[in-house]
């Protein structure tokens, strides 16, 4: 910092020296001379002084400005709650204006009212295949029959588990829900991490602190669980890139929902989203987009959005872009296989149609979008 401040004095004073050094020639100078001394003695430390002046930082993009410029990029919001009071009714609009091509719904967390919150992100995903992917979170942590809902949701078509309520001590929300669990190796949690697997459902996870004993849980579920998907939701909340870096050096069954509206927006982001990029290039597979719908930012949604576009655009690489954007989420998603209930349905109403086809290959997304009556 002194060294800076040191040679930006340094270059002041000498442009000062200079520009005066430069009036002086100037104006002492011969009617003859001034032709040749003034357009090199006034313009050159003018240039300087104009240069020093203006901001190292081009200007700051508009949303409009960055959508125009990687709206072609197809872009999933990996965490987004707006199936709590149906928001996603009016979030649509602004989903469809800027670019956000899928988004994975769900609503309240780990609580008894998220049972019907993921029953309104079913709806939504009946109505729209293409661009909602149906998460479930309401699901008893502490009982038994949590296995039994989830097990059921799995079945009937929804693409992951969460958001879980896996630990929490700080979050106003999350701290308080009536399911939630110790850390993430408490309650019926292996056995849900079991039952993802089977599914090749991710699981998505909410950890607060990011730090300490719940992510040794955490570092322990990922070991003991190897075949399990996990994802660390809003992962950069609070956190380093170093944390980050460590755990996905040692977990390759880790992934990190990165919130770039709390990097972007949040005064208490102790980090740039620039401080994330050498981590997500070392690790292109590892990282999905989130908006969080928008949870403590003042613009709210459209401000998490303009976030997601800031990170994009700090990236500076389309291709990586493309993956964080979309791909690496997209895969956990496109890799999942047709459960039982839903081929036999999709056989049933073609028995009714006289239909055939190859049920055997038949995805998750493929049975979706028979079953909501949008196959293409
Ligand atoms: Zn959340």
């Amino acid at each position: 910092m002194r060294n800076m401040w040191e040679k930006w004095l340094g270059i002041s004073v000498c442009i000062m020296v200079w520009a005066e050094f430069s009036i002086l020639l100037t104006s002492c100078s011969s009617s003859s001379d001034t032709k040749r001394a003034a357009p090199v003695a006034t313009q050159e430390p003018v240039q300087e002084i104009a240069k020093a002046d203006a901001p190292e930082t081009p200007p700051v993009k508009t949303l409009e400005e960055l959508v125009k410029e990687y709206g072609d990029l197809p872009l999933i919001d990996s965490h987004n709650h707006d199936a709590s009071g149906s928001r996603y009714r009016i979030a649509e609009d602004s989903w469809k204006q800027y670019g956000v091509d899928r988004v994975v719904l769900f609503g309240d967390v780990s609580e008894f009212s998220a049972i019907n919150t993921d029953e309104v992100s079913w709806k939504a995903y009946q109505a729209e295949p293409e661009r909602i992917i149906p998460f479930t979170s309401g699901i008893n942590l502490l009982d038994k029959s949590g296995l039994d809902m989830a097990k059921a949701n799995l079945e009937k078509g929804y693409f992951g588990i969460g958001e879980i309520a896996a630990a929490s001590t700080f979050s106003p929300v999350l701290s308080k829900v009536e399911w939630k669990t110790q850390n993430p190796m408490d309650g019926i949690l292996p056995q849900l991490y079991e039952l993802a697997a089977k599914y090749k459902v991710p699981f998505l996870l909410h950890i607060d602190p990011p730090n300490g004993a719940p992510i040794a849980k955490l570092e322990e579920a990922l070991d003991k669980y190897p075949d399990t998907t996990i994802i660390f939701g809003h992962g950069n909340a609070y956190n380093s890139p170093e944390n980050l870096d460590a755990l996905l050096q040692k977990h390759p069954n880790l992934y990190v929902d990165f919130f770039a509206g709390f990097t972007a927006f949040n005064p208490e982001s102790s980090n740039k989203l620039e401080d994330f990029v050498p981590v997500m290039k070392k690790f292109p597979d590892k990282f999905m987009l989130s908006t969080d719908a928008g949870y403590g930012l003042p613009g709210g949604e459209t401000q998490a959005i303009e976030g997601m576009y800031r990170l994009i655009d700090a990236l500076g690489d389309r291709k990586l872009a493309q993956k964080i954007a979309h791909d690496n989420l997209y895969g956990l998603i496109s890799r999942q296989p047709a459960t039982r209930t839903q081929v036999d349905r999709i056989k049933k109403s073609d028995s009714q149609t006289g239909k055939t086809r190859n049920y055997k290959n038949l995805s998750k997304v493929e049975a979706g979008l028979i079953l909501s009556g949008k196959e293409k």
